[in-house]
C-alpha cells in the first residue's frame, strides 16, 4: 500500500508531493497528459514575490522573461506605468516549469507517471482507480490528494466539492504571437474595458524578443466567448498585424467561491482543485505551491500519527485560511467592487492611482485607501463601503 496517491502532476500536485517524499513518505503522482506542463493553460506569469515566499529556485532555462513593472491601459486609452529598478517577476515556460517541479518531486523520492488517468477513488478514499495507457489497475493508498486542477473531478466525487455551488469561474483564452511589435520588452501589459473585456482584462505577456502571451480573462457567463474579444482587440491593434500565432491556449479560472473546507476522511484538496486562485488576476502557480507546502505539513503528521481522519486533517483548513485564505477573500471582495464599476469609473480610478503599487490591490492590502477614493464618486459609495 502506498502512503499517498497524488492525483495530478500540476504545481499544486508536484509541490506537495516533493514535500511528502521528502518526508520519507511512499508517494505516487498520477497526471492524465502524455506530457507534463504541455499543453499550458497558463499566461505564465509568477512574481518574484511569490518566488521568494514559496522558496522556489527555478532554472534559468524555465524563466523566459524578467518583468520590471507593467503599463495598464483604462477604457479612454490613457495608461498607467508602473515601474521598478529590480526585477518583480517572471514570464515562465510552464512545459519546463511544470516538467521542473515533477523532476524535483522525482528526486525527492515521489513516483511521477504521465499518462495516466485517474478515473475512480476507492471507498474511504483509500486508494484510486487509475487508468494507465488504457489498462485500468487499483492501487492503495492511506490517502489520495486531489490536484487535478479546476476540471478536478476526483474532488467532486468528496464533499470537498460538494460545497462549489457558489464557485465563480472566468473564461481564458490565449495566443502565444510571435512577430509583434512589443511597448516594453519588461513590461506586463494589461488592458481594460467594457468594449476590450467585459468584467476582466487583456494582457500581453512579453516571452522574449516580439513574442508574447497575448490573452483575456473574461466572466464565463457572457454572450459573446473569450475567443471573440480578443480576436477583437488583436485585430484594432496595428502593431500585430504581422504576428502569428505559435500555440493557442484556454481554460477555466475559478476566481471565487473559496472553499471552507478541503478535506474529507483520508482526502485532501489543492490548487486550482480546491479553488485556490486570486480572484482578481487568476493567478493560480502560487496558490498552488503554497496550498501544496502547507498541505503537506498537515498531512505528514497525519501519517505520522496513523490517523488520517477528516477531524484531524482540518488543521489545513485552518492553516491555510490563516495564511491565503483571508487576504485572498478580501481580493474577492475588490472584484466584486471592480466589476460594478463602468469605463468612465474605471478611468476616474487610473488617473487617481498613477504612480501607486498596484501590485499590493491584488494581495488584499491597502484597499481601504481604494475605497476612499470610491466614497469620492457618488455613484459608488455602495461599492466603496465593501472595501473599508
Ligand atoms: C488562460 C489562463 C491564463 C492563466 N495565467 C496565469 C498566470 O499568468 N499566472 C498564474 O499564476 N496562473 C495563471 N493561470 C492559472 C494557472 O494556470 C493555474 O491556477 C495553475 O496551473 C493551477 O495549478 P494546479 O496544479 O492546481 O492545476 P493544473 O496546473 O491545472 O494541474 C492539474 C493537473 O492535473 C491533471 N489531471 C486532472 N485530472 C486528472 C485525473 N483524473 N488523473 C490524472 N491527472 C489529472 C491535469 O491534466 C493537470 O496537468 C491561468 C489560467 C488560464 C486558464
Amino acid at each position: 500500500m502506498k502512503d499517498v496517491v497524488v492525483v495530478g502532476a500540476g504545481p499544486a500536485g508536484c509541490s506537495v508531493a516533493k514535500e511528502l517524499a521528502e518526508e520519507g513518505y511512499d508517494v505516487v503522482v498520477y497526471e492524465k497528459r502524455q506530457e507534463i506542463g504541455a499543453p499550458k493553460r497558463c499566461g505564465e506569469g509568477l512574481s518574484s514575490s511569490a518566488v521568494d515566499n514559496l522558496g522556489l529556485d527555478i532554472p534559468e532555462y524555465c524563466r523566459m522573461q524578467s518583468m520590471d513593472g507593467a503599463l495598464v491601459y483604462s477604457p479612454n486609452g490613457d495608461s498607467v506605468r508602473i515601474h521598478s529598478d529590480e526585477t518583480v517577476g517572471w514570464i515562465l515556460e510552464r512545459k519546463t516549469f511544470d516538467k521542473w517541479m515533477a523532476e524535483r518531486a522525482a528526486k525527492a523520492g515521489a513516483k511521477v507517471r504521465a499518462k495516466a488517468k485517474v478515473v475512480d477513488l476507492l471507498p474511504e478514499n483509500r486508494g484510486v482507480v487509475v487508468e494507465i495507457e488504457g489498462e485500468r489497475k487499483k492501487v492503495e493508498s492511506r490517502m489520495v490528494i486531489a490536484a487535478g486542477g479546476v476540471e478536478s473531478l476526483i474532488a467532486k466525487k468528496t464533499e470537498v466539492k460538494d460545497q462549489s455551488d457558489l464557485e465563480v469561474v472566468d473564461s481564458g483564452y490565449q495566443y502565444e504571437m510571435v512577430n509583434l511589435d512589443l511597448k516594453d520588452e519588461n513590461k506586463l501589459e494589461l488592458y481594460f474595458g467594457d468594449e476590450v473585456a467585459p468584467r476582466g482584462y487583456v494582457w500581453v505577456f512579453p516571452k522574449g524578443e516580439n513574442k508574447a502571451n497575448v490573452g483575456i480573462g473574461i466572466a464565463g457567463d457572457l454572450d459573446e466567448t473569450a475567443k471573440h474579444y480578443l480576436d477583437r482587440f488583436i485585430e484594432n491593434n496595428e502593431r500585430f498585424s504581422k504576428a502569428s500565432i505559435v500555440e493557442v491556449n484556454s481554460g477555466m479560472i475559478p476566481v471565487g467561491g473559496l472553499l471552507e473546507n478541503m478535506v474529507a476522511d483520508n482526502f485532501m484538496a489543492v490548487g486550482d482543485a480546491a479553488n485556490q486562485v486570486n480572484p482578481i488576476h487568476g493567478g493560480g502557480i502560487r496558490e498552488g505551491i503554497k496550498a501544496g507546502q502547507i498541505a503537506s505539513e498537515v498531512a505528514s503528521r497525519a501519517l505520522e500519527k496513523d490517523d488520517t481522519t477528516k477531524e484531524e486533517l482540518e488543521i489545513y483548513n485552518h492553516m491555510w485560511w490563516e495564511e491565503r485564505g483571508k487576504s485572498l477573500r478580501k481580493v474577492e471582495k475588490l472584484r466584486e467592487v471592480l466589476e460594478d464599476l463602468d469605463d468612465e469609473d474605471l478611468n476616474y480610478l487610473a488617473k487617481k492611482l498613477d504612480g501607486q503599487d498596484l501590485m499590493d490591490f491584488t494581495q488584499g492590502k491597502r484597499l481601504s485607501k481604494l475605497g476612499k477614493l470610491l466614497l469620492k464618486r457618488p455613484k459608488m459609495i455602495k461599492s466603496a463601503r465593501k472595501l473599508l
